[in-house]
């Protein structure tokens, strides 16, 4: 079991509505070790990037990853739009000539997604970002698709793990992006980029487990 075009712009309208129900949420977590805007940022981003994304042609997958990617990058200020949009562009990149998208592709793509925020935002695991979301997200996806899970179970497995990466932001010591300028006074809050990147593979697994 896959997912197709249907679900891939289901996918992105699940993040969109995520983000949208919880840009107070995150803009609040923003306030305490950021600038207080990534709620902002991700719903003006994803806000944009959603009728660039019903606009790709039906059935290409990569096209609307790839106006999705495009938008982030040219519409959000904040750090988040180049790294959330360096996520989709490496998604549209590996999905390339897809128009059905295997548990396996979605595996490598979403490695290759994590691998491409990484190399543009130089955060290792740990540094209290997205990665620590998206890394084990990545990771947990993977091991249980090589573990014999089916694309349902590694999906929920993925988005388990983004949930307790998220978490595990709290103690961190922010060691990038804004949050960094704080330095201890980061201690003891939760990252916002990281909660934004567990709703994306919430988001994810609500989408390709549809029936489509
Ligand atoms: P800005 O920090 O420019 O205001 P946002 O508030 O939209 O941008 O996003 C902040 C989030 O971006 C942080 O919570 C963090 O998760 C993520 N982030 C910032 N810098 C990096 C980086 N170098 N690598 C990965 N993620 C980062
Ligand atoms: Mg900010």
């Amino acid at each position: 079991m896959g997912f197709g075009y249907q679900q891939a712009l289901a996918f992105v309208r699940a993040f969109g509505a995520a983000v949208d129900s919880n840009k107070d949420h995150l803009t609040e977590l923003d306030s305490a070790i950021g600038d207080g805007d990534h709620g902002i940022n991700m719903e003006r981003g994803m806000r944009a990037a959603l009728p660039k994304a019903e606009a790709a042609p039906d059935g290409d997958i990569a096209g609307l990853f790839r106006a999705v990617a495009m938008t982030l990058i040219s519409t959000v200020g904040g750090a988040s739009g180049p790294l959330y949009g360096t996520f989709f562009l490496q998604l549209s990149s590996s999905l390339k000539g897809k128009p059905e998208v295997e548990a396996e592709d979605w595996g490598v793509a979403l490695t290759a997604a994590v691998e491409g925020i990484q190399q543009r935002g130089k955060a290792e695991l740990g540094d209290k970002t997205m990665v620590d979301s998206l890394l084990p997200a990545s990771q947990a996806f993977q091991g249980s698709l090589e573990g014999g899970s089916d694309f349902r179970e590694a999906l929920s497995r993925a988005e388990a793990a983004a949930e307790e990466g998220r978490d595990a932001t709290v103690p961190l010591l922010a060691r990038r992006g804004r949050a960094s300028y704080l330095g201890e006074r980061s201690v003891g809050h939760q990252d916002p980029g990281a909660t934004s990147s567990w709703l994306l593979m919430k988001a994810a697994r609500e989408a390709f487990t549809e029936a489509g």
